[in-house]
């Protein structure tokens, strides 16, 4: 396996807050890695950087040997880099096929026919398990599915390597493995995934490797059971288990879907 996505000395502060100090790490191409910490330490903020969401203060990354700092979120999209959002981008009154179009905004207007016909759209769903609710409005899902129609609206983008902050979080556990098998098979089948996520069994299941964040700094990566007994992990997490980050209490959500606004931090 070659990087496909490597950060380089990455830093990006907010007015005196250091969000990310010279962190770097590496996605080998192919793998499904980890990146975990405790709240607050970098996790989205690391997302927002990578993919063009927020700019680096200094640093490089690059994608498929491509120095990628400082494109648009647009531009990254559109080279292979796809994302979801730690909160829920779908809008509820629009039924799941008009979602996936919605989502289309990244994708050059010259393909978005192509890639968004309604059979592509339909084979996209198909390949999170909701086909058969295609025409059923995003708000009566549950939560844990709205996340699933995220990933068909990134997968119908073809992107290389997908980008999931907390895809399992305050999903159910029927949902969470529905979501595992999807990543698992769109895995075998080529994409490469990184995922931000606090339910520790959900990532030491699925992950090669794990980088481990805290407080704006990368301070391990390595392989799952060898990271969860690191020392400094460990500290990290408060001297507790990772099993024991508060983090992974489910959090209530709301029911309805009301188009949900974008990222809180
Ligand atoms: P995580 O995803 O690991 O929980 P975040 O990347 O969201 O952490 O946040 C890291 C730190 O940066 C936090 O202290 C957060 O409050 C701060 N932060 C994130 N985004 C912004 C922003 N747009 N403006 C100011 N501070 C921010
Ligand atoms: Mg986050």
């Amino acid at each position: 396996m070659s990087a496909l996505l490597e950060v380089h000395d990455v830093r990006k502060s907010f007015g005196g807050l250091h969000a990310l100090s010279r962190c770097s790490f590496a996605v080998e191409r192919g793998s499904v890695t980890g990146l975990i910490g405790p709240n607050g330490s970098g996790k989205t903020t690391m997302f927002n950087v990578i993919t063009g969401y927020e700019r680096a203060d200094a640093g490089t990354i690059r994608f498929d040997g491509r120095d990628i700092t400082g494109l648009s979120a647009d531009r990254v999209g559109a080279l292979g880099l796809g994302r979801t959002f730690q909160l829920s981008r779908v809008f509820g009154r629009l039924n799941l096929l008009e979602n996936l179009r919605v989502g289309s905004g990244g994708v050059p207007r010259s393909r978005r026919k192509e890639l968004f016909s309604e059979n592509r759209c339909m084979e996209m769903l198909d390949a999170v398990g909701l086909a058969r609710l295609a025409h059923e409005p995003a708000g009566s899902l549950s939560y844990g599915q709205r996340k699933l129609v995220e990933l068909a609206m990134v997968l119908a983008q073809e992107p290389s390597v997908i980008l999931l902050d907390e895809p399992a979080g305050g999903i159910n556990p029927t949902l969470i493995g529905q979501m595992a098998e999807r990543i698992t098979e769109l895995n075998k089948q080529g994409v490469t995934f990184l995922l931000v996520e606090h339910n520790m069994e959900f990532v030491m299941g699925l992950c090669d490797v794990v980088a481990v964040m805290e407080r704006g700094s990368v301070i391990a990566v390595g392989e799952p059971e060898v990271v969860r007994n690191d020392p400094r992990v460990l500290e990290a997490y408060l001297g507790g288990s990772l099993d024991d980050d508060p983090a992974n209490a489910v959090p209530a959500v709301p029911a309805a879907a009301a188009p949900a606004s974008g990222e809180s931090a």
